[in-house]
């Protein structure tokens, strides 16, 4: 274990599961944080919610290799450890867990998980094997470390629905915490990709937060058809031209199933390229509360 002046940082499994076991001798709760690193202030609030709840908070920084297609930017996706420990001592973390890709793949797996169906709607139709990668790091994570409790936030909506049900499936002893997103004064959801923005897209990466709020507004003003509803999103990421959109889409919140008629707790959820930044954002809309 090499100490800084921020906190702890762990590269080995052997070492992890040591903290683990330590905690869990002395009756301590352990949480944990999953990131890819480069952190900001949306993943400290993760930590600091785990840190409030657990007596142990491992934040694991780890760009998984598993979950990039060729082509995606795994190489070029942005790391800054020293910075990222600063951060998660601000924020109360115990221990960071960074390990090189050979720790967490000695041999390139065989056994992977994956989450049917959930895994091939919204980000999967574009990225088709990103889920089954997310899922497989993330059971690995949870085989090591052994969390009471893992904190996911709201911002990848799809990947904590993939999580939620991978931990309900394999029953899982713990609980999986879903954290609501952080955003920029503007409404652009924090993001690590953000980095990639140049100085004239970054006020047009506002679209997403825009076309999620006309959404909602529709949804406000009475509509209960998903198509129409998901023009209205369209439309806004159609009149930006520094975007190319991906999707706009109304989703079940707990199946992300596209209903036929809208009732219930929704979802809305958009994603676009502004130059080299594929972005993602999403908000709770509930029919029922109108
Ligand atoms: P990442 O490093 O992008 O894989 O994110 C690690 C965790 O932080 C995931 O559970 C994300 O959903 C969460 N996260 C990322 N951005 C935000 C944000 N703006 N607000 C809250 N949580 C976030």
């Amino acid at each position: 274990m090499s100490a800084g002046a921020a906190v702890p940082v762990v590269r080995r499994v052997s070492e992890l599961r040591a903290a683990a076991d330590t905690v869990r001798s002395q009756g301590g709760k352990a949480g944990l944080v999953p990131t890819m690193g480069y952190l900001h202030e949306g993943h400290q609030s993760l930590v600091t919610r785990s840190a409030a709840e657990n007596d142990l908070t491992v934040v694991s920084v780890f760009v998984n290799p598993l979950q990039f297609a060729q082509g995606e930017d795994y190489g070029a996706y942005p790391r800054d450890l020293d910075r990222d420990r600063q951060m998660c001592a601000e924020a109360g973390a115990g221990l960071v867990f960074a390990p090189p890709a050979e720790e967490m793949y000695p041999q390139a797996p065989i056994t992977t998980v994956t989450v049917q169906g959930l895994n091939a709607v919204l980000e999967g139709r574009s990225r088709p094997s990103h889920f089954d990668g997310v899922a497989t790091v993330v059971a690995k994570l949870f085989a090591i470390f052994g969390p009471g409790r893992a904190y996911f936030g709201e911002k990848d909506y799809q990947q904590l629905a993939i999580v939620r049900r991978l931990a309900a499936d394999l029953s899982l002893p713990m609980e999986v915490v879903g954290c609501p997103t952080l955003r920029e004064p503007d409404g652009l959801a924090m993001s690590s990709r953000n980095i990639y923005l140049t100085a004239d897209e970054r006020p047009a990466a506002t679209v997403l937060w825009r076309s999620l709020q006309a959404g909602r507004e529709a949804v406000e003003a009475g509509s209960r058809r998903p198509g129409e509803v998901e023009a209205a999103m369209a439309e806004v990421l159609a009149a930006e031209p520094k975007a190319s959109p991906g999707y706009a889409a109304v989703a079940d919140a707990a199946t992300l199933d596209r209903p036929e008629v809208l009732a219930g707790e929704l979802r809305l959820l958009v994603a676009a390229r502004l130059g080299r930044a594929r972005l993602i954002d999403n908000i709770g809309v509930g029919c029922d509360r109108l």
